[in-house]
């Protein structure tokens, strides 16, 4: 017998204690992690080469959508599923050998019912994904906060704009190589 209900309730996102910025330093490209309430109301710094973040600072109200970015101060985001890419690759493609080795070593009817599981399987994964928001110009991301009550989805057309916008903020977050005085 296999009957488990299935309780229909909408999770309300849960924003707080477990929310963080991910970032990433564009001086030693290492990826930085801070908790909210790490430092606040100070400047952000990269912990591996100690690069402060200009105009950056942690919001007044971590229980609310981001709406500016700490790291860069941009008010441009986009929200995704929490989904690392390389590990979904890989997951497709060892799912589909599987499939091909099913079909070519049981039968065609026993793959195609491995298929079948293995989309169900991605649908649930999917679902249970959380949403992280994701800033356009210096790609940080933020997970566990509430997602923005309008809808922003990822928009192509920002692409060249922020490019440009990138490069104007990397010369203002990068310091001149310093002089010994
Ligand atoms: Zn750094
Ligand atoms: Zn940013």
């Amino acid at each position: 017998m296999n009957s488990s209900p299935s309780p229909r309730t909408a999770d309300p996102p849960r924003p707080g204690p477990r929310a963080s910025l991910q970032g990433l330093c564009p001086r030693c490209e290492e990826m930085f992690l801070y908790p909210v309430g790490a430092a606040p109301g100070k400047a952000l710094e990269c912990p591996h080469c100690h690069l402060t973040f200009q105009q950056s600072g942690e919001p007044e109200d971590p229980e609310a959508p981001v709406e500016s970015c700490w790291v860069c101060g941009n008010e441009e985001f986009y929200e995704q599923k929490d989904f690392n890419r390389e590990l979904g690759f890989m997951i497709v493609l060892i799912s589909g050998l599987l499939v091909f080795l099913l079909m070519l070593l049981v039968n065609a009817l026993v793959g195609i019912l491995c298929l079948l599981g293995i989309a169900l399987l991605d649908w649930v994964v999917y679902r249970m994904l959380t949403d992280v928001t994701v800033c356009y110009l210096c790609q940080s991301i933020y997970r566990g906060f509430p997602p923005s009550p309008r809808k922003r989805n990822f928009y192509l057309g920002y692409e060249e704009k922020y490019k440009t916008l990138r490069q104007s903020w990397l010369k203002q977050v990068l310091p001149e190589p310093e002089k010994k005085a």
